[in-house]
């Protein structure tokens, strides 16, 4: 995330705030390992987020967001029905990079969760696309992404849209026409929802209490 230009709005510099404290945190063990962390990136009034499991090896580099091949995919997808990546606010469940890319334990999840709270709270995104197991798993409690994936799901008062990981698909092309599909029905929910994909309204906060455990 780019640092707060002069003039930034108050949400900007409290998102900035998050990031800040991210790049330097120390929470859980996943510090020891990283080699940068990586905040998220996008608008502050983004009305769409996505959000996956954790940086990989090219995003523990960079400290940037789905960078890597799965990041490409991700792009290609947006494109599908319109989007670019400028248009929304993309992050993961944990901030760092979990040695050899394993699925980050419950304790780090938990110590990593305030921040993407904070990062909900301010962005307020009318629906979250979880992209992959872990990020749905975490963020509602459902274990099996075969059957809830290319489906609003409804969380408090959050609409969630879960998908498939963009790397899962990387070298399955059976799950890459899934994604595909999966990405034209949110095309169809963003409509629903009239929040057209490219212009996106801003609806109310979501509750985040009983969000995450
Ligand atoms: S994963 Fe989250 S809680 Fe753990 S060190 Fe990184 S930023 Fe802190």
């Amino acid at each position: 995330m780019s640092e707060p230009k002069v003039g930034a709005s108050p949400l900007s510099l409290e998102l900035e705030e998050i990031a800040s404290k991210v790049r330097v945190c120390t929470l859980c063990p996943l510090s020891k390992s990283r080699t940068v962390a990586v905040p998220g990136e996008g608008p502050v009034d983004a009305k769409l987020m996505f959000v996956g499991e954790a940086p990989g090896a090219e995003e523990d580099k960079q400290g940037r967001p789905f960078v890597g091949a799965a990041g490409k995919n991700l792009n290609s997808l947006l494109n599908l029905i319109g989007l670019n990546r400028e248009d929304i606010f993309i992050t993961n469940i944990v901030k760092c990079r979990p040695p050899e890319n394993r699925v980050p334990t419950w304790d780090e999840r938990n110590a990593c969760s305030p921040y993407l709270k904070g990062q909900i709270r301010i962005i307020k995104p009318a629906l979250i696309c979880t992209l992959g197991n872990t990020a749905l798993e975490t963020l509602t409690g459902a274990t099996s992404i075969s059957r809830v994936h290319g489906q609003t799901m409804k969380k408090e008062d959050m609409l969630i849209f879960p998908l498939y990981h963009p790397a899962a698909a990387l070298h399955n092309p059976k799950l890459k026409s899934v994604l595909e599909s999966d990405m034209q029905k949110l095309n169809e929910a963003l409509k629903q929802l009239q929040l057209p994909s490219s212009t996106p309204k801003r609806s109310g906060s979501p509750k985040l209490d009983d969000f995450m455990p």
